[in-house]
């Protein structure tokens, strides 16, 4: 039986229906019309009806060193993303199968909360400390599977592949709980794969973890068996996020990092180049070329002092990009796109970096929030394949209102209200969150919040102890 909704604001690939409404058949949405359709209207949504985000980079667990490493020393006082990964590593130490679930549980809880109906998880941690695998050598992967179930939230796992610890490097001690030879990472995915009858919100993807980590024959063979696997199957690596590293496979490679997949790999829509934060001016047009996905993921990237991606030439090229909050200093979409586009304003030193005139139509005004949006929106889909991405018929009915009463909003109408919920205010405007068809957060809140804050917060106490 399908349910259908009136939303007085509906968003739309070319604009907006005010009203709009959309017919839910199974978790999929049949159609969407301006017209009533036949069939009584189950619920009229006040406010505005956007589609749910996918995140295309996170490692769950890093959540709980946020807030933690933010202190210089003698010995750290040139503190960079290398002496922050020695504390995470302190951390991944002590990281239990539990502890793991718990965090991953709190931190998709609040990534719907802020509007993102789908994840993107980048997976390394698989072994126990030490290196021995779990007695169920796919644990850790459950661990996630359960609690994006849990919580509702779609999930594509992308399980790392994992090998070496820099180029001709072996791996370090901690690094060992990561590591998988081809043939045994190759197993782990056909595992997960098979996770997926009775979970239609979960997917399984591939990560190559760095061209640091893995070599051009590993690259090379995983590819080639994928291609018999799942030749759909969605391609995430770390690329080009410290100059350190562009040195390093630049001299081990014989070319810049992102330059070596280009040249070597075939780069295609089905890929995700996570960070991408140092690209030449040849890098760029070929990474936007290729039709693959930059995953920038601005505040981890400012934490680190990484670097800032070239959003404005990348973007000028065609390039497609979306967004993923990696190390989670913070999980809303809302504060990841205003400091892309004012990092960029900053720099530059001039307003709406992002947004250009539209030839065609001089008048037109082009508005920051909502390219900043529909382009994360069609980023994120990209790097997941999780089938939403956009109100329209076939795809899957990810839904999230947004409050016209909350302060940031107040006032704002369809032609705004996303450079409203993006660009200003510090409250959260997301009240209704819906995955495939289904209420998880209704007027803010989702039935299981109190347990899974509870099981978080006995977690970091023990982390912290
Ligand atoms: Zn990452």
């Amino acid at each position: 039986m399908s349910i259908i909704y009136e939303v007085e604001h509906l968003h739309q690939p070319d604009g907006w229906l005010s009203p709009g409404y959309v017919e839910i058949d199974g978790g999929v949405i049949s159609s969407v019309s301006a017209q009533r359709p036949d069939g009584e209207i189950t619920e009229r949504l006040r406010g505005f009806g956007v589609p749910g985000l996918s995140n295309l980079h996170s490692h769950a667990f890093q959540r709980a060193l946020a807030g933690r490493t933010e202190f210089v020393t003698t010995a750290r006082a040139e503190d960079n993303l290398w002496t922050w990964r020695k504390e995470m590593y302190r951390m991944v130490d002590r990281l239990t199968p539990e502890a793991y679930e718990a965090i991953a549980a709190q931190v998709y809880l609040e990534m719907l909360q802020f509007g993102m109906t789908a994840v993107c998880e980048f997976h390394y941690v698989h072994h126990l400390a030490g290196g021995a695998a779990h007695a169920n050598p796919a644990e850790m992967s459950d661990r996630l599977i359960s609690a994006a179930m849990r919580t509702g939230l779609g999930m594509t796992i992308l399980p790392v592949l994992y090998a070496h610890g820099g180029i001709g490097k072996p791996l370090e001690a901690t690094q060992k709980r990561f590591a998988h030879s081809v043939d045994a990472y190759l197993k782990l995915i056909e595992t997960l794969r098979g996770r997926r009858a009775g979970n239609s919100n979960l997917r399984v993807g591939v990560a190559l973890h760095s061209l640091r980590a893995v070599t051009p024959d590993e690259v090379r063979a995983t590819l080639a068996a994928m291609k018999t696997i799942d030749p759909q199957a969605r391609l995430h690596i770390h690329v080009s996020e410290t100059t350190h590293e562009v040195a390093e496979v630049e001299a081990g490679l014989g070319a810049r990092p992102v330059q070596w997949l280009i040249d070597n790999v075939g780069l295609s829509p089905d890929w995700c180049l996570v960070h991408a934060t140092h690209l030449d001016n040849s890098e760029i047009a070929g990474l936007a070329a290729s039709g693959a996905v930059a995953g920038i993921c601005p505040l981890t990237e400012a934490t680190m002092g990484d670097g800032f991606f070239p959003l404005v030439e990348y973007h000028a090229a065609g390039g497609a990009f979306g967004i993923g909050t990696d190390s989670h200093y913070c999980t809303s979409t809302a504060e990841e796109l205003r400091m892309l586009e004012c990092g960029k304003r900053l720099e530059l030193r001039r307003r709406n970096v992002i947004a250009r005139p539209d030839a065609a139509h001089p008048e037109h005004e082009v508005h920051t929030g909502r390219v900043l949006f529909d382009a994360a929106l069609a980023g994120g889909e990209q790097a997941s394949a999780q089938g939403g991405g956009a109100l329209v018929a076939g795809r899957r009915a990810d839904l999230v209102m947004l409050d016209p009463d909350s302060n940031p909003l107040l006032g704002h109408g369809p032609q705004t209200v996303l450079d409203a919920w993006l660009l200003s205010g510090t409250q959260n405007p997301v009240r209704d969150v819906m995955v495939a068809g289904k209420w998880v957060i209704r007027d803010r809140h989702h039935r299981q919040e109190a347990a899974v804050r509870d099981d978080y917060r006995r977690t970091m106490a023990a982390l912290a102890g």
